[in-house]
């Protein structure tokens, strides 16, 4: 993984000319003053955490498994929201951990939550580091230091039970690798988030995530049917059947709770046949609101496809929906919708035919495959341009919310003027990407001229969005997760008595408060 940036840096791309002229001229982008630093040039403040504590931990998890060189304490450094990027590639690793630590085992798990909460020593649980929330950047003031705990070496499939569909799973397995192993085995766990190549199966259950394909599979958390935490108190075991009336299900506890609790080291999964067959295709509506009609149709009455998107005017307009084709204006395109089809062959063949008569009937016109295929080849390309925009000059950025299907215009148009108050005159773009019965997500994608501080730019933008997404009935995120930068939204969401809870949940949990400070748990 790029470590200023995403993914692969052999996957980097060049902006096509058509959209650096649009830069240029829409949005008044201008190179940036400073070009990204390098690797090298980087220099996190000095390790402050004791050498006796750092033995300790050697003792636990192997000398090799506890690194405290540069290289690894950058590379561990905040996420990959823009933001985050936008900081390391100035060079700034500032809330870099004093040291990474890497254990093989549950149990070597809870020794390092043992030293660390002896000596307090704070404990960011570290998965893929794709959090977009800030979910990573623990601040060790008051801690006698910071480690950086990454959960890749607990990285196996650990059992798979074909009888009720379960496997057992590392948290440390990324989504890729996750789904290569249960590939050898005719099976798919279906979560297909666009962090997937580099997200792992911890970090999912952790910040509640949803993917792609989320109609048909369901988002991560239903696919949890049981999970194995290591706490500073001892372990949690939960989850024994598919369905229990035996009280509140603490599993919902965990999930979503971003390392402040415990960290995830196993996790039983319902598992799927992989699907025989899988067939995407487009259709395109006039306008959003109608777009938005024949998805609640399709999510109320079905039949619903396993992939169903839609994209607004803006968004269809530039083609974000096709990364591919990026820049090539598609004027009138209306609003793009990406329906995508998987399972047996008759299956896939009935229930498109159904979902396209429902489609056909409320105004839509069928594109045939090629959107549907153009997008799927795509679907991870987008993180590889916010690279390439950042080094232009512009700030890409993305945000997400949901609420039900009655509030979902009026969310949509507010999010937009805020934005559109905040930063002057943006690029705003949109997608529904998550269909219920009750409502669906909006996703929206930000483009605009840095300027001098670019960080501080966003911040106040998000920070006025967020009050407006709070205000107009919407949910602080509905996949991307709390971390630091959404606690206070998610304080007013579940309100002083609901912030109590959480408050005592980590109290019985983590009595020195050692597990990712200032993560999730609203303040007092
Ligand atoms: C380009 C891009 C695209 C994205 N697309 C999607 C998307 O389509 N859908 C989606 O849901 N999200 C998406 N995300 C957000 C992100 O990928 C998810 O939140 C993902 O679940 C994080 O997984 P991770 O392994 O990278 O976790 P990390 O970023 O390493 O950690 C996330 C949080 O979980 C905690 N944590 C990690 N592992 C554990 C563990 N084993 N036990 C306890 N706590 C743990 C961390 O402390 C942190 O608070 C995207 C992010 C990026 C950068």
């Amino acid at each position: 993984m790029l470590w200023s940036g995403w993914g692969d840096p052999a996957g980097a791309v060049e902006l096509p000319e058509a959209v650096r002229s649009l830069l240029r001229d829409l949005l008044g982008v201008r190179a940036p003053s400073t070009p990204a630093v390098g690797l090298e040039e980087v220099r996190p403040a000095e390790v402050v955490l004791a050498p006796s504590v750092l033995d300790e931990l050697r003792a636990v998890v192997g000398a090799g498994h506890v690194r405290s060189d540069d290289e690894s304490r950058i590379r561990h450094t905040r996420g990959k929201s823009t933001p985050d990027l936008i900081r390391l590639r100035a060079g700034d690793a500032s809330r870099a951990p004093d040291a990474v630590v890497l254990p093989g085992s549950h149990d070597e798990v809870l020794r390092v939550l043992r030293v660390c909460s002896g000596h307090r020593v704070a404990v960011v649980p570290f998965g893929g580091g794709t959090s977009v929330v800030g979910g990573l950047s623990a601040d060790g003031h008051g801690f006698a230091g910071v480690v950086a705990l990454d959960v890749g070496r607990l990285d196996r499939l650990v059992s798979l039970d074909t009888e009720s569909m379960v496997a057992e799973l590392g948290p440390g397995l990324r989504g890729a690798e996750a789904e290569r192993l249960l590939g050898e085995h005719g099976l798919t766990l279906g979560h297909f988030p666009q962090s997937f190549e580099y997200a792992t199966l911890g970090g999912f259950a952790a910040a509640r995530s949803s993917g792609q394909a989320s109609a048909g599979y369901g988002g991560f958390g239903d696919m949890v049917v049981g999970m194995t935490v290591a706490t500073p108190r001892g372990t949690l075991d939960l989850g024994r059947a598919p369905r229990s009336a035996a009280g509140p299900d603490l599993r919902q506890v965990i999930l979503g709770s971003e390392g402040a609790f415990g960290v995830i080291t196993s996790l039983r999964l319902r598992v799927r046949r992989s699907p025989a067959e899988r067939h995407y295709e487009g259709w395109r509506f006039a306008s959003f609101s109608e777009g938005a009609a024949a998805l609640r149709r399709l999510a109320q009455d079905g039949p619903l496809p396993t992939v169903l998107r839609l994209s607004d005017e803006t968004e269809t307009m530039i083609g974000l929906a096709r990364p591919e084709e990026i820049g090539e204006p598609v004027a009138g395109a209306g609003c793009l919708v990406v329906a995508g089809y998987e399972g047996g062959p008759l299956e896939v063949a009935e229930t498109r035919e159904r979902a396209a008569a429902v489609l056909s009937e409320l105004g839509g016109t069928c594109l045939g495959t090629e959107p549907g295929q153009a997008w799927a080849r795509g679907r991870y390309a987008a993180p590889y341009l916010r690279d390439a925009l950042l080094a232009e000059g512009a700030t890409v950025e993305t945000l997400e919310t949901a609420g039900f299907w009655a509030v979902l215009p009026r969310l949509y148009e507010a999010v937009r003027a805020a934005l559109t108050a905040s930063l002057g005159a943006p690029l705003v773009m949109c997608h529904i990407s998550h269909v219920y019965a009750t409502g669906a997500s909006l996703y929206f994608t930000v483009v605009t001229a840095q300027e001098e501080d670019p960080v501080a730019q966003w911040e106040r933008a998000k920070r006025v969005v967020s009050e407006v997404i709070v205000a107009e009935g919407g949910t602080i995120s509905h996949h991307h997760g709390v971390g630091r930068d959404h606690r206070e939204a998610y304080a007013v969401e579940i309100g002083e008595l609901g912030g109590e809870i959480l408050r005592g949940i980590k109290e019985r949990l983590d009595p020195e408060g050692v597990l990712n400070p200032g993560a999730l748990i609203p303040s007092s």
